[in-house]
């Protein structure tokens, strides 16, 4: 029997059997009357297509077939409505570290190999997203047919990888070897409009189109595979050295070659070899496998695979489908946006209309970043319904309060709500500092009453704080942490401790910036020594992005409720929020934001305290340590995960604790105590470490 796919109810096709029925295939094929043969890549068991080891292995099979008997043309494309690949299986990849990771790619190539060099035209339909080795076998073919909505990318560099299949050559083949590079080399996604821009794809078409086009690419004879004018300018070595320069330091500030050698070593390779395929293949297989033994690399698919846990503990179906959040600040207001754009129903109140105007503007931002179409931002905006007398609450599943941080406003809220709001509502507070237990007296049903603490910005930060107090009714948590998964947030458990367990953790970090700030140490110095420690920003400038304000209210309210006490809240942070400088929002913080994001360029951390980076970094890494003991967090697994996608903990560190046990925890718990002696208690380790071998 054979299986009939329907493409999004207009390209029927009728597929043959798998042809290895042991392994139940991979690949399916059809031959049409026309003699086009289709191979339909359709991994087993799962949603989204990977390619392994197997993927490659069944696709030679295939091959044997289209070789013996050659058809008109062959078409791949995905059997899957979420898009075409997703890249490599990255548990395999981790695997292969340390096994014969050379051998295993070379076979990979092989098959790749054969299928470029097969006799007739070969043509990939995409939709949806082809990345990583997905988007290698789309380029092993003459022709790319895209659907609107289709995507390409090598995320490798994310996990401390290049291409590795064929990419690095191929696509610097096919399109400007300058734009390949650049796409390589910083992981980003073309969009459709983009990648037929670049090159990468020949047509951009519908559904409907689909057979049509493909037919009419079928009968194209001409040579598909000819290098473009600009790929030959950069077979010149000269030219290549050049560019090479260039994009090395622009690589150094974003992923200095210490911590990410990846990008560093795809330079390289193509520098020495751009041009010479049978080189930049050897080259590519070769420095694909040392990559794979790297810290880096292995980090990295740490946080990948940290991303995948957190993501699963919020699975299962939440049944929240309309949302009211009150307050339109700047935290509900993209609350509220992200929500609607992820396909929530969301009503928006707010005492202030001018809150609520600024609120729709802004929303309109959020759709643009999350790359919506016009159709899709239309939709998502017809979701979101400003609510000045908070109608929407009576009718939601879910209502979120963003109102600002004052106990006794949100618990006169709440009890306003509690006539209004479903007996089986859950209603979710985003305060950063208060305890949950203290608002929870204002709530008709506390055990229905949570936390959800998003970061600020909504839409870029993943991390969502799923905050738990006293006893909840059963599946309230599981719900919460289900909704995030659901908006494309990940969900951490923590539980009502002061700072929730992102917060404790930081706010020992920002405060001994500013304590070395206040001992003359210039905050340039200190914001290039966390960097270099590879923090996506340093700390002062992350206490003005988030707002000296909040800084100190957080400060303040963790104040004496902390088993390791905090430094002594800075005058000069104080000074600065009463003269209204309170950072990126202000225009003015500790630094000038009047032109822009400040930059500590190459400040020269020579003179800089030789203990600089500790003092910053292991206070953060104790208090994971606190929480872990004390339960904030269920695990290691997560508090890291946690810390990396709510702060961007330097990822290619696997986390504080991981960092930690990297160093050697008897190590750390020596420098902690060893700081703790020269600058105070605040550094003392604590007795948690003992578990965290
Ligand atoms: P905000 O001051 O920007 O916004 C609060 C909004 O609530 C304002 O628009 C205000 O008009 C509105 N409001 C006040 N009283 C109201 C009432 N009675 N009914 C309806 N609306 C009312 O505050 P924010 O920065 O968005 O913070 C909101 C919450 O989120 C706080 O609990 C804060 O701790 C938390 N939080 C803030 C950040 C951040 O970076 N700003 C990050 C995480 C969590």
């Amino acid at each position: 029997m054979g299986i009939v796919l329907d493409f999004l109810g207009e390209t029927r096709l009728e597929l043959g059997p798998a042809r290895d029925a042991t392994r139940d295939g991979t690949w399916r094929m059809a031959r049409g009357d026309d003699g086009i043969v289709w191979l339909v890549l359709d991994v087993p068991d799962s949603d989204t297509n990977t390619v392994s080891e197997a993927v490659l292995t069944d696709l030679d099979a295939q091959l044997d077939a289209l070789e013996d008997d050659p058809p008109k043309a062959v078409v791949i494309r995905s059997a899957k409505p979420g898009g075409f690949a997703a890249g490599a299986d990255i548990g395999a990849l981790a695997d292969m570290a340390g096994s014969d990771a050379e051998d295993l790619l070379r076979r990979g190539h092989a098959v790749l190999d054969r299928l470029e060099a097969l006799d007739v035209p070969t043509i990939a339909v995409v939709h949806g997203a082809a990345l990583g080795a997905g988007f290698e076998l789309v380029l092993t073919c003459d022709r790319r047919l895209a659907l609107d909505g289709a995507s390409f990318g090598f995320p490798e560099v994310q996990l401390g990888l290049h291409p590795g299949l064929g990419g690095t050559f191929r696509l610097t083949e096919l399109i400007a070897p300058d734009e390949a590079m650049t796409l390589m080399l910083t992981g980003k996604t073309a969009h459709t409009k983009k990648a037929r821009k670049l090159g990468i794809v020949d047509e951009v078409t519908q559904e409907r189109h689909v057979h049509n086009a493909v037919r009419a690419m079928a009968d194209d004879t001409d040579d598909a595979r000819s290098r473009s004018v600009r790929a030959r300018a950069f077979d010149l070595s000269a030219a290549r050295s050049l560019a090479g320069r260039k994009m090395r330091a622009e690589t150094e500030k974003k992923a200095p070659k210490d911590h990410y050698p990846a990008p560093h070593a795809l330079i390289d390779l193509w520098e020495d070899a751009g041009g010479d395929r049978a080189r930049m293949q050897a080259g590519e297989i070769t420095s694909f496998a040392r990559l794979l033994e790297t810290d880096t690399a292995r980090n990295l698919a740490r946080a990948f695979f940290l991303r995948q846990t957190l993501k699963k503990s919020g699975s299962g179906a939440s049944d929240i489908t309309r949302v009211h959040v009150v307050g339109a600040g700047e935290m509900g207001a993209e609350i509220a946006a992200w929500a609607a754009v992820k396909g929530k129903r969301v009503t928006l109140s707010d005492i202030s209309h001018d809150a609520l105007g600024k609120a729709v503007k802004a929303a309109t931002k959020v759709c643009e970043g999350a790359h919506l179409t016009s159709a899709e931002t239309r939709d998502a905006l017809d979701r979101l319904m400003p609510d000045p007398h908070g109608y929407g609450a009576a009718r939601a599943d879910l209502v979120i309060e963003a109102l600002p941080e004052d106990p006794d406003l949100k618990r006169k809220v709440y009890a306003d709500l509690s006539d209004t709001i479903r007996r089986d509502a859950i209603l979710a507070t985003n305060t950063s500092s208060l305890s949950l237990s203290d608002l929870a007296d204002g709530v008709k049903d506390p055990r229905r009453f949570a936390g959800l603490h998003f970061f600020n910005p909504v839409s870029k930060m993943q991390l969502v704080e799923v905050v738990g107090h006293g006893t909840p009714r059963k599946g309230v948590r599981d719900r919460l942490a289900a909704f995030c998964t659901e908006i494309d947030r990940l969900p951490a458990r923590v539980a009502d401790a002061p700072g929730f367990l992102v917060n404790r953790a930081l706010v020992p970090y920002l405060m001994e910036a500013l304590v070395l700030m206040e001992e003359g140490v210039p905050k340039e110095v200190i914001d290039r020594a966390a960097m270099d420690f590879g923090m996506p920003m340093g700390p002062v400038t992350l206490a003005d992005q988030v707002g000296l304000d909040i800084c100190l209210d957080v400060a303040q309210s963790l104040e004496g409720r902390l088993d390791t006490p905090l430094p002594d809240i800075p005058a000069r942070l104080r000074a600065l929020v009463e003269d209204g400088h309170t950072g990126k929002k202000a225009g003015r913080g500790f630094y000038d934001w009047s032109e822009g994001a400040p930059d500590p360029g190459d400040a020269d951390t020579g003179n800089a305290p030789e203990d600089l980076v500790d003092r910053l970094i292991l206070p953060l890494c104790n208090a994971c340590v606190t929480c872990l003991r004390a339960e904030v967090a269920r695990n290691a697994d997560e508090v890291d995960g946690a810390m990396i996608f709510a702060t961007g903990f330097a990822p290619f560190r696997g986390g504080p604790l991981r960092y930690a046990q990297d160093r050697g925890v008897d190590a750390v718990r020596d420098r902690l105590a060893d700081l703790a002696e020269r600058h105070g208690p605040r550094f003392r380790p604590d007795e948690g470490w003992d578990r965290l071998s």
